[in-house]
């Protein structure tokens, strides 16, 4: 029987990430694949979340870009391990690019590892990189239709950030619409609205992955 090209693509992916969350599990670090359109602020995110977990938590940070390491750079500053990963003009990360950065990175020493995909709301959901949870950063300036034009992203994911909320007095953006599109798709996503920029709603955020690493590594063979 001939499988098809994509379809072939796919399960050598799935394969590999599987072989990715085993290497996680084995050594209880939580794994989670960030996702978002160019600028929605997912390297800010982990800016702003290393320093509020780095008392409690060891942190990794797997930098995806087509080209430059300047996020890597940004969230080494910020206090977690990073290594960068250039994809070398590919949209996407996909399994074996992770597992080759996880072989850079001391995982007995960290308790989390994040993945920050490529800016790109389409292929990223297409590839499980072998992470626990997706995490996708919407940002108010996007518009309120993001949920309605990309179901794939939306309905893969674990956790939303609703990044960029000092901005909504300033822009047309319907938080409800945008909450309808998303409630359609992903009932049971976890929904956080935060500014970056003022701080304002990271809490409850910091709080939820506090709870996903613990659990995490709690469950270590
Ligand atoms: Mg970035
Ligand atoms: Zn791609």
């Amino acid at each position: 029987m001939r499988i098809p090209v994509v379809e072939r693509i796919t399960k050598a992916n799935d394969q590999v990430a599987e072989l990715n969350r085993e290497l996680l599990n084995r050594h209880g670090v939580l794994g989670l694949n960030i996702l978002a359109s160019p600028g929605a602020g997912k390297t800010t995110l982990i800016e702003k979340t290393v320093p509020r977990l780095k008392e409690r938590f060891r942190i990794g940070v797997v930098e995806g870009d087509i080209a430059t390491n300047m996020d890597a750079e940004r969230t080494s500053a910020a206090g977690a391990v990073s290594v960068q990963i250039n994809t070398g003009g590919s949209c996407h990360l996909d399994a074996s690019m992770v597992r080759d950065a996880l072989n850079q990175i001391p995982l007995d020493e960290l308790d989390l590892v994040i993945v920050e995909n490529v800016g790109n709301l389409i292929c990223p959901a297409a590839f499980d990189l072998g992470t626990h949870h997706n995490v996708l950063v919407a940002s108010i300036p996007e518009g309120d239709d993001k949920p309605y034009k990309y179901p794939r992203t939306y309905r893969g994911v674990d956790a939303l950030i609703i990044n960029k909320t000092d901005l909504l007095p300033h822009v047309d953006f319907d938080l409800d619409k945008f909450k309808r599109g998303v409630e359609i798709l992903n009932e049971r996503v976890a929904s956080f609205p935060l500014s970056c920029r003022t701080g304002e709603g990271l809490e409850p955020w910091i709080d939820w992955l506090g709870e996903q690493i613990r659990r995490t590594a709690a469950a270590k063979p």
